[in-house]
């Protein structure tokens, strides 16, 4: 009940167990040519949707270096350990970067992007970035507002880190004219680490052709070309694009829709559960993401609950990062999850809390708390 790497479906795991195959074969190509027409499926765009053999990071440090040049201006929204991320890369390129922060377990401000970006007459920014579920606290971003700030200033590229939206929530990049969106095989993709795809719009790709910063194993024009000819420009991880050959035909028959009404409900149920066991959700109802759940159990040390539940029930729970390890556990409800994970988790939470010395709640709560939003 991590939020990354997240459980992987058995299909999956027996693609994952085959022998290797050639990536310059026909048989290889006919299923890069399935994969790429179901990530833009996936991706509910007609832009280009590029597979890089890196992590997240990578993916959106790939979304960043190919479309701006040193000394460029560009906000990026920070409210989380992944927007702080984001700052450190761009200024790693020698960006001129302007964080644009909100407190941890808060949602970005979007009328402080307006702000920025109505006062730049002269069309300075080149580029917003926006990590849409910030999954170090738990919140989602209105990234729809904010978007909406980027399209009024007509210059600027909005750049998305959906590594924990896509595939959990609504996220339509040729309706709301995203420029890039970036994100990583083990989260909403339901296959191990080693994936990223980054989308790519007509826009970004005129950036792209005058953008000066460096780039090789990251160049995206490389992954453009090879793309159009189904194969890649480098040796990919041929086992793990077999795996999520199958994957996105799970979800496709899953549906769009009824992912994202799944994790809605997910979610509900969880936030549900933890307010009867009289437990402090970090992030309020508002802006809770749909892919992870972070509590506060003020006054109990969070990495105890954690060890707890994973030496007694061998389930997973995420901890708190920088100033909020062993403040907050955070619960994964993203990718390959299902009711029954929700209530075993949230059942053999309230078995432990009595254990760390937490026992202001009448046993069964949050189970029946959680039943209620489930069988809706
Ligand atoms: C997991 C994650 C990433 C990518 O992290 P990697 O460890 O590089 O895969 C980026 N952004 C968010 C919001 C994430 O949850």
């Amino acid at each position: 009940m991590i939020p990354g790497p997240t459980p992987v479906p058995e299909a999956a795991l027996l693609a994952l167990a085959k022998h290797p195959i050639g990536h310059r074969t026909g048989e290889f190509s006919n299923i890069l040519a399935e994969v790429t027409e179901n990530l833009k499926w996936l991706h509910q765009t007609q832009n280009d949707v590029l597979m890089l053999n890196v992590s997240g990071t990578g993916a959106v440090e790939a979304g960043i270096i190919n479309f701006l040049s040193p000394g460029d201006r560009i906000l990026v929204g920070s409210n989380g350990k992944f927007g702080e991320r984001w700052v450190e890369v761009a200024q790693a390129y020698g960006l001129n970067v302007e964080a644009v922060t909100a407190e941890w377990g808060k949602p970005l401000d979007p009328s402080a992007f307006a702000a920025k970006l109505q006062a730049d007459t002269e069309k300075q920014i080149k580029a917003v970035i926006i990590t849409h579920s910030e999954t170090s606290t738990g919140v989602i971003n209105d990234l729809a507002a904010i978007n909406h700030h980027v399209k009024e200033h007509g210059q600027a590229l909005i750049i998305v880190d959906a590594v924990t939206s896509l595939g959990a929530f609504n996220l339509p990049i040729d309706t709301w004219g995203l420029d890039v969106v970036a994100s990583g095989s083990q989260k909403g993709y339901m296959i191990p680490p080693g994936l990223g795809f980054v989308s790519v719009s007509a826009k970004a790709w005129e950036a792209y052709k005058t953008a000066k910063l460096p780039k090789y194993y990251l160049d995206l024009g490389k992954y453009r070309k090879s793309a159009a000819k189904n194969t890649t420009p480098f040796t990919p991880p041929v086992n793990l694009i077999v795996a999520l050959h199958a994957s996105l035909r799970i979800m496709k028959e899953e549906g769009l829709e009824s992912i994202f009404a799944r994790h809605e409900r997910l979610k509900n149920a969880t936030r549900a559960a933890i307010k009867a066991l009289n437990l402090p959700l970090f992030a309020a109802d508002e802006y809770g993401s749909p892919a992870i759940t972070a509590v506060e159990p003020l006054g109990i040390e969070a990495d105890k609950i954690r060890s707890a539940m994973k030496k007694r029930f061998d389930i997973a729970l995420a901890g708190g990062q920088d100033h909020l390890k062993n403040k907050i556990f955070r619960i994964g409800h993203l990718g390959f999850v299902s009711d029954r994970d929700i209530l075993s988790c949230i059942a053999s939470l309230e078995a432990v809390l009595p254990e760390v010395g937490y026992d202001n709640f009448t046993p069964g709560a949050g189970v029946a708390a959680a039943n209620q939003v489930l069988i809706k």
